[in-house]
């Protein structure tokens, strides 16, 4: 499989050329960066620290897309239904973990699903999605007797809050309690704002540093509490991820996936 990838300079960007260069048939055929980037015209391999690949960085995706069958898209929400839509024209199919989409923006990404296979999940870590399927059957063990708190940890240049993978945490949680995530998502507490209702799931992020990303799912009871943590070490159990959801969505019909799909969890 021909892979291009877009964000190929960023954080994710460098170390998902490793992935796609580890992974057993996948190849790397282009990288795209935005307009004016420093580095367009460079080797990607050699701003991965990779080696020297023959692969050239360009701010042309649909030229670059000429020679891919699927790109990786590890951006931002408005940069990725950009490349949704290129792609959608173009027949391409797309991997993409960017993070912080709003509702509205989903659902526009699921109209252009709807003519090619994309996987969309905000963490590719097989270890979070494990941590996904065991939040559900612990909501649905523990019910609505416990209160739910959702933290988590993050470096100082992230730009969105709280991370894709607390509020998916979230949404898992309310759906397994039957509560609609978006009516019961407490985000703020601040000055006298009352005693927590029993319904709310309260979100809490931390940034700083250098931390790859830590969620903790407190689930609170009268005299006890279980706390379910995951701890991202490195980015590179992300990339090795997003490499599995590529192999994986070789001949699928066009359709909106995650990680739950790719990992058959569902
Ligand atoms: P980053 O800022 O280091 O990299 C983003 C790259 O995208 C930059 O190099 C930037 O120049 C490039 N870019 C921006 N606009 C562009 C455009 N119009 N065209 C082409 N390239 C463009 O950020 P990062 O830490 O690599 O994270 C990127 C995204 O991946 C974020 O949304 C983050 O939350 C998400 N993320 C997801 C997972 C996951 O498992 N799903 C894991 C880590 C990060």
């Amino acid at each position: 499989m021909n892979i291009a990838i877009v964000g190929a300079a960023g954080r994710m960007g460098g170390r998902l050329i490793h992935a796609v260069l580890e992974a057993e048939g996948l190849e790397l055929t282009g990288a795209i960066e935005r307009p004016g980037h420093p580095q367009l015209g460079m080797d990607a391999g050699l701003i991965a620290g990779a080696g020297e690949l023959g692969v050239k960085i360009s701010d042309d995706l649909a030229a670059t897309l000429a020679g891919a069958d699927l790109l990786i898209d590890f951006t931002f929400p408005d940069v990725t239904l950009k490349n949704l839509a290129v792609c959608a024209e173009l027949g391409k199919m797309v991997v993409s973990g960017s993070t912080g989409f709003t509702p509205e923006q989903r659902a526009d990404a699921e109209k252009y699903a709807e003519k090619i296979p994309v996987v969309l999940a905000p963490n590719m870590s097989v270890g979070v999605n494990a941590c996904f399927k065991l939040l559900k059957e612990a909501a649905k063990i523990l019910g609505d007797d416990f209160d739910v708190e959702i933290v988590e940890l993050h470096h100082n240049k992230k730009k969105d809050s709280p991370s894709g993978t607390a509020v998916r945490m979230g949404e898992v949680v309310a759906d397994s309690l039957g509560r609609d995530y978006n009516q019961v998502a407490n985000y703020h507490r601040e000055g006298m704002c009352g005693a927590r209702t029993h319904a709310e799931i309260g979100m809490q992020s931390v940034r700083g540093g250098d931390i790859v990303g830590e969620h903790t799912v407190y689930v609170i009871g009268m005299g006890e509490r279980i706390e379910i943590s995951h701890r991202a070490m490195s980015r590179d159990m992300f990339a090795r991820g997003a490499a599995r959801a590529c192999k994986w969505l070789q001949g699928k019909a066009p359709g909106i996936y995650d990680m739950q799909d790719v990992l058959n969890l569902k």
